[in-house]
């Protein structure tokens, strides 16, 4: 598809399933560039935001389709400490540190390792990241797996080991959209989470764990997004400009359950999220202005994608009350990720 920085090749692995569903992936930043499902109707349609070329993909800082590591979300001042060492990370987000750093597993080319057409099609990646990389403790050997099954299923699974104690949080960025009648956030959201985790000013969680009942951010019952969505007088939408927080999902977390269920009812096109994770990053484009052309030179705007990031809490090193996400040498962190793609009757 093109070359990074260094000169080195970036590929595009297709993966099509029985039905037709196809996800191309790009060794860049093991990012999902195109997903293309059908409707109700039949209509086949992309149903992620991205790029046309990967030279939009080296120089855009939207994280579309990425796989964002070594941490999802904010790490708070770039501060944090395992034990007795303490940590400075390079605030790319000031006065924050967010999603793994300037140079992040985005922007990294990842090795193809294998590829099997088992139940489907499947492409398996890695990564080295070295000790002290963005300023992180430990050699990463990550591999993520992304397999299409001929039951629409994509799942993604991810596996980790370090060489010193660290910490670990990856998520899936994908932006996604049922409908291509630029009414993404009419779609109907369910979550599975009874509590979320609200956030100061600068998207850090304040450290508590307040219950969703009564908010905006009551997802248990299917709700259109767009309808709460700018409610000024929730502090909370406020500071994210919409929404941008952690769901705290029904435990139990370390087996894969259902966490979220999008579904439009203009195209028909269901999407449901199922994770191992604790948490469920919900993400409305907020910061999309406009400013981005993205594939077919379509300008972008705020609401036209919704990422649902599974995932660790942000900012986790910084709060002990929250699930832990050090990671020991000789330990392999696994987590796993499913997004489901089906049709309404
Ligand atoms: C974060 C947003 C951030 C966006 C793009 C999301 O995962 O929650 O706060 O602006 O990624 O970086």
């Amino acid at each position: 598809m093109g070359r990074c920085a260094t000169g080195e090749e970036i590929v595009e692995c297709r993966l099509t399933n029985s039905r037709g569903t196809e996800a191309a992936i790009l060794t860049l930043g093991a990012t999902l560039r195109t997903c293309v499902v059908a409707d109700a109707s039949g209509e086949w349609a992309d149903v992620v935001l991205g790029f046309d070329t990967v030279e939009e993909y080296l120089s855009g800082n939207e994280y579309f389709g990425a796989t964002v590591g070594r941490y999802a979300n904010r790490i708070a001042n770039g501060r944090f400490s395992i034990g007795a060492a303490s940590h400075q990370l390079e605030l790319n987000a000031p006065p924050h540190a967010e999603h793994g750093g300037r140079e992040g597993f985005h922007r990294r080319l990842w090795r193809i390792e294998d590829t099997d057409d088992r139940d489907g099609a499947a492409l398996t990646l890695s990564l080295v990241s070295p000790d002290g990389d963005q300023g992180y403790p430990g050699r990463l050997e990550v591999r993520l797996t992304y397999r299409l099954t001929n039951d629409d299923e994509l799942r993604l699974e991810y596996r980790a080991t370090t060489s010193r104690l660290t910490v670990l949080n990856l998520t899936h960025h994908s932006y996604w959209t049922l409908s291509e009648a630029g009414a993404t956030l009419d779609a109907r959201l369910r979550i599975d989470a009874d509590s979320y985790a609200p956030v100061n000013s600068s998207l850090i969680p304040t450290g508590a764990i307040a219950p969703v009942e009564g908010t905006p951010f009551d997802f248990r019952a299917p709700t259109p997004i767009s309808s709460r969505i700018r409610d000024g007088s929730c502090p909370q939408l406020v500071f994210g400009r919409g929404y941008d927080h952690n769901f705290v999902l029904r435990p139990p977390s370390g087996s894969l359950r259902m966490a979220a269920r999008l579904e439009d009812s203009r195209s028909g096109r269901v999407l449901e999220v199922l994770t191992t994770e604790p948490g469920l990053q919900l993400y409305t484009a907020n910061f999309l202005n406009g400013g981005v052309s993205g594939k077919n030179r379509r300008l972008y705007r705020q609401g036209d994608g919704i990422a649902l990031e599974t995932q660790h809490f942000p900012d986790s090193p910084n709060h002990p009350q929250f699930p832990t996400t050090v990671l020991e040498p000789g330990h392999v962190w696994r987590s796993a990720t499913t997004y489901r793609f089906s049709t309404l009757p």
